[in-house]
């Protein structure tokens, strides 16, 4: 019986992780749960990324076919590069990361990495090579070293500490009596969002993925943990190719570029000195906010992730 046991336990635990790994996708893209399947095209093959060149061409979208989100949408990460995008809840940025995922297709246009269409590839293929840092991460209820590990199983211990090093994760780890044993999740302490995304970013630096999409959290922070996330956020994006949900302007003004989204358009786009210099949507977000004192990049209040 033990023999059966052993087995159907690990199985169990596969189970879990695979379903956590699901719930962990499903926040992430804020899916409601009628989404279309897509499949692969019969001749789809591997995607190849050499050096990690994004493009969004002419991009037309709705989720519903009456109802437009996306309205010719064109812009491009050069490889390495980090765009940040700005705009009102509801100015579809969400919009542009879950197509990037390849969890709709577009209406019209395309979207290439590499030149090649995304359509055109294999969906194991894209999306293991898109590292995503969701608003809100999903922990397990595990020690932090095995939260951490989730990034890439067969990591060695020294692979872990060095990803949470770079995570700026290192002198949180080190203040909890029980350190990287510390039990975390539902059942054991809980992580400010700030901190679970330093985690989500530690296993994106561990998967080690060319391109990267990060929907920042929008909790207001406090100076430290801020400090905290914008090197984690400069580590994790250092040569990798960035979309970054930006709600903080401390992450716009490092980004090379800026999309100002509004009702599906992009209404600007430059880098933070450019922008303030053109005195328009860019430029008045940032007036309001320091106003307000304030430095979440939003018009509206939140109506939930992506
Ligand atoms: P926020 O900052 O609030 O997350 P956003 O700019 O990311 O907003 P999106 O999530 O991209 O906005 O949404 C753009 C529009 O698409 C919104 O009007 C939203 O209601 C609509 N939308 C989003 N997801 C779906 C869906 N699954 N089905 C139908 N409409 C959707």
């Amino acid at each position: 019986l033990l023999q059966l046991f052993i087995p159907l336990n690990a199985l169990g635990f596969v189970y879990r992780e695979i379903r956590q790994a699901l719930v962990n996708v499903e926040r992430l893209f804020g899916l409601l749960g009628d989404e279309p399947v897509i499949e692969d095209a019969p001749s789809a093959k591997a995607l190849v990324v050499e050096k990690g060149d994004v493009r969004f061409d002419h991009v037309h979208f709705g989720y519903r076919p009456n109802r437009q989100i996306l309205r010719n949408v064109s812009f491009s990460i050069p490889a390495g590069h980090t765009v940040a995008v700005v705009g009102a809840s509801g100015a579809g940025k969400s919009t542009l990361a879950r197509l990037l995922f390849r969890f709709y297709d577009v209406n019209q246009g395309s979207i290439t990495i590499d030149g090649q269409d995304i359509r055109e590839v294999t969906q194991d293929s894209l999306r293991s090579a898109i590292g995503v840092v969701p608003q809100d991460t999903v922990l397990f209820n595990d020690t932090l070293f095995r939260n951490l590990a989730y990034g890439r199983p067969d990591a060695s211990e020294e692979e872990v500490y060095q990803a949470a090093r770079m995570a700026h994760l290192e002198q949180f780890i080190h203040s909890l009596p029980d350190g990287y044993n510390t039990q975390v999740g539902e059942r054991g302490l809980k992580l400010s969002g700030g901190e679970k995304q330093r985690v989500a970013i530690a296993r994106v630096i561990l998967k080690n993925p060319p391109l990267l999409i990060l929907d920042e959290a929008t909790s207001s922070l406090d100076s430290l943990s801020e400090q905290a996330i914008l090197g984690a956020l400069k580590e994790v994006s250092r040569q990798r190719t960035s979309l970054v949900i930006a709600h903080r302007l401390s992450t716009t003004r490092d980004a090379d570029t800026i999309l100002v989204m509004e009702g599906g358009r992009i209404v600007e786009s430059g880098n933070h000195v450019e922008l303030l210099g053109q005195k328009g949507h860019y430029a008045r977000l940032w007036e309001q906010q320091h106003r307000i004192g304030d430095d979440v990049v939003r018009q509206a209040p939140d109506h939930g992730p992506w």
